[in-house]
């Protein structure tokens, strides 16, 4: 669809919206459609069923948001006075559902959502309202209460928690539903998601309409028609490179580098990314939750502080901090401060932080995908935005730029800056280790889970278990010595550090938590371990000694007896043959096949008798090759 700034006027939008959302428009300050909008909103407004891939930060929140209140307020608004109340306005029915991956991107789409409710006209009844449904907020009965209380028409959730509020009561009434939206539509609809989504979506009525949105929908394959959709319009907003053609998988706002590093040198090139450029929020994407709770308690005691923010934000935290937290990044507004969100990939997807200019990668995510809503976080709505990604030194991991290429992304190789106080902080991050033993366990979990990490890469070829360098990383994860696990056997022996000690060997029996409970329960079961361990080799021993005893002695009789018998058993048969052949007193040419078998037998001893010499020469010489070979 050919777009420019005029066409883009919101005047010429090519469907008749309800008055009040055409004025709730206006009075937001978007002077103009973005393409997304300009071709989304009217088929999704009318009848028609919609696939949308469209750039991180083109708007796409607004391309449903609109149709979904105009779908609404049609129900709600259009009712001819005098008429009776249709069933959809009887209580209990709900409208339009919006489903998202995240907590924190269904409070963001409901903040959209309430935004331009906002614009709402008072007269207008019944009011257009929203409810959240996300997990561990409240909980499902809360969740029934408010909205019998409220009425709302729209919901937006998360599967999990959507799922089990429409199940957990009949009064929950989704036959009159319009429109269903699935926001990140590739994600909703991968195997961690989908199973809840499809059985949402086989309680809603056929005769609905259903969007899917993302900006990397193609992502999805052939699950897109596990939704139902009736036979849906794919709408394709890229945009262009800078040769001018319409292909970049990234807006053209946002500027992307990746940076070759020794991983020993990761964490504190970050830190002099932090304070040597200029930016007003950054997002640093961590592998794991445990190194973004790492990290952010080193930083909070380790470094200077003053002009930097740090937040933290991953899964394992409650809901309601999770959305402080990012409520908080959001309003950060210190002209003389720069705000560091350190996260996991909870927040690669739909998050809207309007001036976030920098986004960090520690590491490439594990699916390519991701890489481009992690990028996305910044750049959006046309601002300027960088996004730099870290990968190692010494193995493979360049030719991701090469990968990422074909997926029309396009980096630029950047140097990283060095940190003049590598050693320093180092030497500061060992004392605080050394402090609390429960830092060391932190850091040891951030290592071990980004080996697991690492493992899991859907490229595989490019991200190789073998060209790690294990040493550099465990260092630059603070570790006093390195955990036992099958990956060690990529590091090299000649390298290998003594017992896996990385610096001075400690005791790890004296090693304490700072935690006084923690320590008193460490020593307590210390103490047991002790004495059980001393119990249990006083009785090995004991036992080792019984039965050295029992088994040496019934031996040494069995042999006895065994060797007795087979001198017995020889004796008997050479006597016997002795006699046989004095008896016969010369040899009989009809009996030479007798001959020929005592031959044979004495032959046969002769035979066996050498050969057991040869066996035991050649064993002797056996084993002294192996000690040559080893
Ligand atoms: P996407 O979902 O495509 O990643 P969002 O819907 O989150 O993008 O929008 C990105 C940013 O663009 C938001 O801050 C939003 O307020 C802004 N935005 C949305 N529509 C417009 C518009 N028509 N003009 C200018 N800015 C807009
Ligand atoms: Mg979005």
């Amino acid at each position: 669809m050919k777009t420019n700034k005029e066409s883009l006027s919101w005047d010429n939008l090519r469907f008749d919206l309800e008055p009040w959302l055409k004025n709730a428009i206006h009075s937001l300050e978007y002077p103009t459609m973005t393409p997304v909008q300009a071709s989304t909103i009217p088929l999704l407004s009318g009848n028609k069923d919609v696939i949308v891939e469209a750039v991180t930060g083109s708007g796409k929140t607004l391309a449903y948001v609109i149709p979904v209140l105009q779908k609404v307020s049609k129900v709600l608004y259009s009712v001819p006075e005098g008429e009776d109340r249709p069933e959809t306005l009887k209580r209990g029915h709900v409208l339009a559902i919006v489903m998202a991956p995240t907590r924190e991107l269904s409070k963001q789409i409901q903040m959209v959502f309430d935004k331009v409710l906002g614009y709402l006209p008072e007269e207008m009844t019944p009011v257009i309202k929203t409810q959240l449904l996300v997990g561990s907020l409240g909980n499902v009965r809360g969740d029934l209460e408010f909205f019998q209380q409220h009425q709302p028409q729209i919901l937006v959730a998360t599967p999990g928690r959507l799922l089990d509020f429409i199940m957990s009561s009949k009064y929950v009434k989704t036959s009159s539903l319009e429109i269903v939206v699935l926001d990140e539509a590739d994600k909703l609809l991968d195997f961690s998601f989908e199973t809840d989504v499809v059985k949402i979506l086989k309680q809603l009525p056929k005769q609905r309409r259903t969007a899917l949105f993302s900006a990397t929908i193609s992502a999805a394959g052939d699950t897109i028609f596990r939704t139902g959709m009736n036979n849906p319009v794919k709408l394709q907003v890229k945009t262009k490179s800078l040769m001018g053609e319409l292909n970049n998988s990234a807006p053209t706002s946002l500027q992307l580098s990746y940076m070759m590093i020794d991983p020993e040198y990761k964490l504190t090139t970050v830190l002099q990314m932090l304070h040597s450029f200029v930016f007003k929020k950054v997002i640093v994407y961590l592998p794991t939750c445990s190194f973004v709770k790492h990290l952010y308690q080193m930083v909070t005691k380790l470094v200077d502080t003053q002009e930097l923010k740090f937040f933290s934000l991953y899964g394992q935290l409650s809901t309601k901090s999770r959305l402080k937290t990012l409520e908080s990044f959001i309003e950060g507004n210190d002209d003389s401060t720069k705000y560091v969100l350190v996260t996991t990939d909870v927040a690669a997807r739909g998050i809207d932080v309007p001036d976030v200019d920098l986004v960090i990668q520690m590491d490439p995510p594990l699916d390519p995908n991701v890489f481009i809503h992690r990028c996305g976080r910044t750049g959006r709505a046309n601002k300027v935005g960088r996004a730099i990604v870290m990968l190692n030194n010494d193995t493979q991991e360049e030719d991701y730029v090469g990968f990422m290429e074909v997926k029309n992304i396009f980096m630029t190789k950047m140097e990283p800056p060095r940190n003049p106080n590598h050693d320093k902080f180092y030497k500061d991050v060992r004392k605080y280790i050394l402090e609390d033993r429960a830092r060391h366990e932190l850091a040891v979990k951030s290592y071990v889970g980004f080996i697991r990490y690492y493992s899991k890469h859907i490229a595989s070829s490019i991200f190789r278990m073998a060209s790690l360098d294990y040493l550099a990383i465990a260092k630059m994860y603070g570790l006093l010595r390195l955990p036992k696990m099958p990956e060690s056997k990529y590091i090299d022996n000649a390298q290998m550090p003594q017992d896996g000690w990385l610096g001075d060997v400690i005791d790890m029996d004296q090693y304490a938590y700072a935690d006084k409970l923690q320590e008193k329960s460490r020593l307590e079961s210390l103490k047991k371990d002790k004495l059980t361990k001393a119990a249990t080799a006083k009785r090995r021993k004991e036992l080792k000694a019984k039965n050295e005893a029992w088994s040496s002695k019934t031996d040494k009789k069995e042999a006895k007896l065994e060797r007795k018998e087979k001198l017995k058993r020889k004796r008997e048969a050479i006597e016997k043959q002795l006699i046989q052949e004095d008896g016969r007193g010369g040899a009989n040419d009809d009996d030479d096949d007798d001959d020929e078998t005592k031959e044979d037998w004495k032959d046969m001893i002769r035979k066996n008798k050498q050969e057991k010499k040869k066996r035991k020469k050649k064993n002797d010489s056996a084993v002294q090759g192996s000690f040559d070979d080893l």
